[in-house]
Formats: C-alpha cells, structure tokens, sequence
C-alpha cells in the first residue's frame, strides 16, 4: 500500500521504521482499481505475469534424471527468485501508469527469469515477445521499481539485461 506517499510492503512494516512519529497517510496501492477500503483489483497484474509464461518450457521428452542448470545462469537468476508478486514495483512504476499495455516490471522480471534459464527452450519466443514498446522498451530506466521492491531485487538491470539481449539478437540478424 501507499504509506506517506510511497509504496511499501506493510506487512514488514513496523511504525518505527517510519520517521514521521504517529502521523501517518495510509492509502490503497496506485495504479489499481480499489475495491474496498485498502483492497485494489490485482487481477490485471497477474494478467500480465500469465502473458509472460511464467514456466519452465523445456523439451517434451524428460531426460533419465532432472534437468540441470548452467551454474552461472543460476547466479544471474537467483535474485529474481526472491520476487513475491506483491506488486509494489509496478505500482511505482510511472510507464505502467501512462501505458495499461506496458506489461510491467514484476511481468518483465518473471521473463528475465527464464529467459536467462539455461534449461527453457522457448527463449527466442520469450525474447520476441519482449521486443516491443510494451514490453522491455517500455523500461525508460526510472529505477522506482529497484527502489520499492522490499526484496531489495536490481529489477531496472534485470530488465537491461533484456534489452541487451535482444540487441545482441538484433546485431547477430
Ligand atoms: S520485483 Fe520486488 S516489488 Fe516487484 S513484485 Fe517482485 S518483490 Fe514485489
């Protein structure tokens, strides 16, 4: 929700982290619809997180034993793996504000999550979906994703590193 005019996970919250003594502005999350009281409408949010795939797509036929990761694809990725879906960088984020098509950062993290999974197989599709004005060149680099997220996850330079992708994708064409 929004508390003194910036988006917080309150249920980490405690009113000491706060500096402004007992006076506090408490308000529902922007962006969404607000149902009730302190209650938004997440549903277009998630909307966007399905768009993504937000699943392993690897080869039909499972091999003798798991599949295994590239070590340091795991690295690149494991900060994303922290993401809980609160919602908090796309609230604060002023393209998902102007743009409803723009798919959103915690969307786009979801993506770089498996687009940088050395195990999936869907990634040029993944990357060809991310190629647009809605999707990672929506990003203008405002960081106010990085800077809300309470998992403390670099969401702004995992969106670069798609953009650097699909560049490099670009110059290899
Ligand atoms: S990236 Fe951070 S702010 Fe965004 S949904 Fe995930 S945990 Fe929340």
């Amino acid at each position: 929700m929004l508390i003194n005019g910036r988006v917080e996970l309150a249920c980490q919250k405690l009113v000491r982290d706060f500096k402004t003594g007992n006076n506090f502005v408490i308000e529902p999350l922007p962006l969404f619809t607000v149902l009730k009281d302190l209650v938004v409408d997440l549903e277009p949010f998630f909307e966007k997180y399905r768009q993504v795939r937000p699943y392993l797509i690897a080869g039909q036929e499972p091999p003798e034993s798991e599949r295994l990761q590239d070590p340091e694809k795991q690295r690149l990725i494991d900060p994303a793996l922290r993401c809980i879906l609160c919602a908090a960088c796309t609230a604060s984020c002023p393209i998902s504000r102007v743009n409803p098509d723009y798919l959103g950062p915690a969307a786009l993290l979801r993506a770089f999550r498996y687009v940088f999974d050395s195990r999936d197989e869907a990634t040029d599709s993944r990357l060809g979906q991310l190629d647009t004005e809605d999707g990672a060149w929506g990003c203008k680099t405002m960081w106010s994703c990085t800077e809300v997220c309470p998992k403390q996850i670099p969401v702004t330079k995992c969106i670069g590193r798609i953009k650097r992708a699909l560049k490099a994708g670009q110059t290899a064409r």
